[in-house]
């Protein structure tokens, strides 16, 4: 404790005034005055102490933000995975874990890095990746997803076959969660990601609900950014969903297909 009880006599004459000099750390005039210790261990002795460096002060600052700001990293984590269906080697899928095979892959990984590092609640576009099986769109749109998480930024990635069936047993009398509350997090998040869009089961009455839920999301959903990706082509995606609903999810959406080999079945062949 006696450490800590230092005890200075301020001299404010300039006669104390030993040297000045501008911090590199914080740029304010220091000012080295012999002061003379009234407490503490070295009662009694002068000293030569600097005045108006502000090093300490913006060190513990900083901390604190960098407090603050893990804090909220970590609540968009738990987010995140609370509301997204994720299978096991989905957790790990960071654009440093893409591995592009070709050309076609290349562009897309850069496409979806600029959208990331683009990204503004402001000014919100939508993405969508086409393309065939196997060929890392999930992984592209997962990847700006855990960019934009550690930036603070809330996130929810969902299978569209996984969030139909997660929707259709809140209906059952003894659910952990209600229709409304899965619904509310999709339409709340900053971004969502729906992957496999039109890969939903097409029962005569199953099609049009499933339709109508993930229009209904993309309708409340306007002006916040969603990426998309899917198996069909535009074509196939205008016929399963409809024209009216195409031209709603085409709205101020970047398209991009990608093109390859499926790399889960590459090195089978
Ligand atoms: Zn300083």
């Amino acid at each position: 404790m006696q450490e800590l009880l230092f005890l200075f006599q301020t001299q404010n004459s300039d006669s104390s005034i030993v040297s000045r000099y501008t911090c590199d750390g914080c740029l304010e005039t220091v000012t080295i005055r012999r002061t003379k210790i009234i407490g503490g261990r070295d009662k009694g002795m002068e000293k030569d102490l600097p005045y108006g460096c502000k090093c300490e002060d913006l060190a513990i600052a900083a901390q604190i933000k960098g407090r603050r700001t893990r804090r909220i990293q970590l609540k968009q984590e738990e987010w995140f995975q609370h509301h997204s269906t994720l299978n096991e080697s989905q957790t790990t899928a960071t654009f440093d874990t893409y591995v592009p095979e070709n050309q076609s892959q290349q562009e897309a990984k850069l496409v979806a890095m600029d959208y990331a590092n683009n990204f503004t609640k402001d000014k919100p576009q939508n993405l969508l990746l086409s393309g065939s099986y196997g060929l890392g769109k999930s992984h592209l749109a997962l990847s700006v997803l855990h960019q934009l998480i550690s930036a603070g930024h809330s996130g929810i990635f969902v299978s569209v076959p996984a969030l139909l069936t997660k929707l259709k047993a809140t209906y059952k009398k003894d659910a952990d969660a209600s229709e409304d509350e899965v619904l509310e997090a999709l339409i709340q998040t900053e971004i969502l990601a729906l992957d496999d869009l039109g890969a939903e089961h097409r029962g005569s009455e199953g099609g049009s609900w499933a339709t109508s839920v993930i229009f209904q999301i993309i309708d409340m959903r306007i002006g916040k950014p969603t990426i998309y990706t899917t198996n069909l082509d535009g074509g196939s995606l205008r016929m399963r969903v409809g024209e009216r609903n195409f031209s709603r999810l085409m709205y101020n959406t970047k398209s991009l297909k990608v093109t390859g080999t499926d790399r889960r079945i590459r090195h089978l062949l």
